[in-house]
């Protein structure tokens, strides 16, 4: 992958553009916040023609690797002011890597409100104006592009969210099935192309190939003995295979970490009726299977569910959705937690910043906690645009400043994932000191001393290098979850798509220099260590079930940084 395609939304024209030679090494959400850190100036305002929106297959994408079929979109984000890097499953990241494309750099702002769709084929970028798809949800914007492109091509797209530049908008990427299953939910990101006047990106790479790896029989020994690792591990591996990530419920349950009640308690009554094996036994009776987010994952946890009429709703009833929709609001309903999925979808919002700001909701007692239906009318008002809709649109902080909530649970402006920090301290610190404000997949772990505050800094910093290097491979984050030998299988595919030595000490180089570069940003848009904190309530009130406040001390957490 040698080519940046910089796509100038003010001009509405696109040129390919050789990689710098200061960008080889790095792809996905090391590629993106390295350019962010090179070209957007950090105080700019995150939906000004100053921003820029960066999209980053990894550095695996496109080769056939298991799980390297990661997305990274990347910009300035309107909810945290800082940094941000989501990223997503689906096709798109593939067939980027099968044209040789590295990143697409978003830039500029048109001079009206119109909407552009841009085409990227093996030999011609276009962009045209988006017409009728404008106001539409994603499904049916994503229906009517394939109908003009063909099933094949692969749509990123934003719904009316991010038209109206919401800042919990997401950015949507279909998956194999050509549906718009897949999301880049975190951070504001569909925001950031709405305020671009980018309404979709479709993809064709009809004609290209998947990257040749220099040695390819030691590629293709390595990733058949990775997938089949993943394929057949035990434990973590076998629960996502068979149980999806809502398998992991009854364990988080019994740690504490599952948000209840607007994140009151860590445990929840009705934890058995959303659990993994209650939907997975549903999903099947309606005729629904689990299947793989992209073509190269041989674990596929995504669980598809239908309807009571067996009519498809969502292509993935993930964990962070069932518990910030259900246990966070009191709904132990799967079908009414699987309807304001679907709707979430549509209109490209992400789950876990609205099934927080929707907590917040009903924390007010605007609405009633497990009241479902009018938590849903609430979602119907976002495509309307109504002034209700735009407020659970613009994420949780926003809602409880409008409502004079005081149990807001967000860091830096961005909603707590469903991880609960008082009861699991690694995540707690991760939130704290993430670039990317809360965010469980920035370094996550779960041990039995999670509820203990000690030693917890180094177990967050361990975790959040690692993930500045999977996220900039393109590697799903699950499958570095404790199969032996990992990080061997990856340098060893490294080495041999290269040609060149790559060692388990360039990774962890890799890791740190991403998260380098991140810190470097948002320390020049003003944060400081002030900022890296939680909110206040989460360290004075203790929650059920273990009674527990987060309480690693800040000046332990304040030396995160040292040794990155
Ligand atoms: S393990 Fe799940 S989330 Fe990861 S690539 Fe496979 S289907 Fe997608």
């Amino acid at each position: 992958m040698k080519k940046m395609l910089r796509v100038d939304m003010t001009n509405l024209t696109a040129k390919l553009e050789d990689l710098p030679e200061e960008y080889s090494g790095l792809g996905g959400r090391g590629l993106t916040s390295t350019i962010i850190n090179r070209e957007v100036p950090p105080t700019c305002e995150p939906l000004s023609p100053h921003n820029k929106l960066v999209i980053a297959p990894g550095l695996l994408s496109g080769t056939g690797a298991p799980c390297s079929g990661r997305l990274s979109v990347g910009g300035k984000s309107p909810l945290t002011g800082g940094i941000k890097e989501s990223n997503v499953g689906g096709t798109a990241s593939e067939k980027l890597a099968h044209l040789g494309i590295a990143a697409i750099i978003v830039e500029g702002q048109p001079n009206n409100e119109a909407f552009s769709c841009l085409t990227i084929t093996k030999d011609a970028y276009s962009l045209e104006h988006a017409g009728e798809l404008v106001g539409l949800g994603n499904y049916a914007a994503c229906e009517r592009l394939h109908n003009k492109h063909g099933e094949k091509a692969c749509i990123i797209s934003i719904g009316q969210a991010g038209e109206m530049r919401l800042a919990g908008a997401s950015v949507a990427v279909t998956d194999m099935e050509g549906l718009p299953n897949r999301y880049a939910g975190r951070g504001g990101m569909g925001a950031v192309m709405g305020s671009k006047g980018l309404k979709a990106i479709v993809i064709d790479d009809s004609g290209a190939h998947p990257r040749q790896p220099k040695d390819k029989e030691g590629f293709a020994k390595t990733a058949r003995a990775l997938s089949k690792g993943l394929r057949e591990g035990k434990g973590f591996f076998e629960q996502l295979r068979t149980l999806g990530t809502p398998g992991g419920i009854p364990n988080f349950n019994a740690f504490g970490t599952l948000p209840t009640r607007n994140f009151a308690a860590g445990c929840y009554e009705h934890a058995d009726k959303i659990q993994g094996a209650a939907i997975v036994a549903l999903a099947k009776q309606r005729g629904a299977k689990m299947h793989g987010c992209t073509a190269s994952c041989p674990i596929r946890c995504s669980i598809t569910f239908h309807d009571k009429d067996h009519k498809f709703l969502v292509g993935g009833l993930e964990y962070e959705t069932v518990a910030m929709l259900g246990s966070n609001l009191l709904v132990d309903d799967v079908d009414a937690i699987a309807r304001m999925n679907r709707l979430l979808n549509d209109c490209g919002l992400d789950t876990i910043e609205t099934g927080a700001a929707l907590g917040v909701v009903m924390e007010s007692g605007y609405i009633k906690f497990g009241d479902s239906e009018s938590a849903i009318e609430l979602i119907q008002e976002v495509a309307k645009g109504t002034i209700r809709g735009r407020m659970i649109g613009s994420g949780a902080v926003i809602t409880g400043k409008l409502l004079g909530v005081k149990r807001v649970p967000a860091v830096k402006g961005q909603a707590i994932p469903a991880h609960h920090p008082q009861s699991n301290k690694i995540v707690g610190v991760t939130y704290c000191t993430s670039p990317m404000g809360a965010d469980h997949t920035a370094g996550i772990m779960y041990d039995n001393t999670i509820h203990n505050p000690e030693g917890k800094v180094e177990k967050s910093r361990d975790m959040q290098i690692q993930m500045g290097y999977i996220d900039s491979l393109g590697m799903c984050m699950f499958s570095s979850r404790g199969l032996p030998g990992y990080n061997d299988y990856i340098t060893a595919l490294l080495t041999a798509l290269h040609g060149t030595p790559y060692t388990e000490a360039d990774l962890i180089a890799l890791g740190k220099r991403v998260l380098r570069t991140e810190h470097e940003f948002n320390e020049r848009a003003g944060f400081t260590q002030a900022h890296d904190r939680l909110p206040e309530f989460m360290t004075e009130v203790k929650i059920k079930p273990h009674d527990l406040v987060f309480d690693v001390p800040y000046e332990e957490v304040d030396k995160l940084q040292e040794g990155l």
